[in-house]
């Protein structure tokens, strides 16, 4: 079981108080766990590993361990986050040889410019892991690169259907396997936003809705703990893995905030403003 992870920092005139809580199981049918994650703030990601022979475990981890240097920086641009995605796929095009060694790839990162004039939440990703704002709603910032998905986008099936689809496993772009272009989304942070990463062990055994009615039910789990053993009573029939950060970024001189460590963690309970 995981804790509850508190962090805070500050780059220019902001500052980001975070709590993240993650968790990983290996699930109920799989004999090892492909996925990996990421928590080095300013970046945050899951990667779920695909190809035989402990080769997709090898590649989830290397492609999270292309964005560990971030990590040590307390500000990063989004170009260093891009050059991590091109690393990352260039080391795991290394690892297959003939066999198929590829990751997906879901992350936030809190970019700043070079001035630290402005700081907004980037997101990224590869595949069909995802990444989610929680607030009133649960609203999935990341696009899936699957086969399902552009069923989906051409209106031939439901949101529900694509979860059991044949294909549901066929995903469209990857790292280290041909087309690892990344999708991104930028946009300003400040006040409390609270976002979910997860692999996709975790949206095809919960719905959207189910995913919200566990976060919202606060219990002495951490939030991802809660969600990783509610994918696991469901089925667990791949591996699941879950990071969910709780931010509140204020500008450094308020008084609100700024001299609190707890008060990242306390808000993890407090109902989201919208
Ligand atoms: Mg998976």
């Amino acid at each position: 079981m995981g804790a509850v992870r508190a962090y805070a920092w500050e780059v220019g005139g902001t500052r980001v108080a975070l709590s993240v809580s993650s968790a990983t199981d290996r699930g109920h049918v799989r004999e090892i766990n492909e996925d990996s994650y990421l928590a080095a703030p300013p970046v945050f990601l899951v990667a779920d590993g695909m190809g035989g022979h402990s080769f997709g475990d090898r590649a989830s981890a290397a492609t999270a361990e292309a964005f560990v240097a971030l990590g040590e920086c307390t500000s990063v641009s989004v170009d260093d986050v891009l050059t991590a995605v091109q690393e990352a796929d260039r080391v795991v095009q290394t690892l297959g040889d003939d066999q198929i060694a590829g990751s997906t790839l879901a992350g936030i990162a809190f970019v700043s410019d070079a001035d630290a004039s402005e700081s907004r939440w980037m997101t990224f990703n590869v595949g069909d892991s995802r990444v989610y704002r929680w607030g009133a709603r649960l609203e999935q910032l990341s696009t899936d690169h699957s086969a399902v998905q552009e069923l989906l986008d051409r209106g031939e099936i439901t949101a529900e259907e694509a979860r059991v689809h044949p294909e549901r496993n066929v995903v469209t772009r990857a790292i280290g396997v041909g087309d690892a272009d990344p999708e991104v989304s930028l946009f300003p942070a400040g006040g409390h936003q609270r976002f979910v990463l997860c692999s996709d062990g975790l949206t095809k055994e919960l719905d959207d809705a189910t995913i919200l009615g566990i976060l919202d039910h606060a219990d002495d789990l951490s939030p991802a703990d809660r969600l990783v053993r509610a994918a696991l009573a469901a089925g667990g029939d791949d591996n699941i893995t879950v990071v969910v950060l709780d931010a509140v970024v204020t500008s450094a001189g308020s008084r609100e905030h700024a001299d609190d460590p707890s008060v990242s963690a306390r808000l993890e309970d407090t109902r989201p403003r919208v």
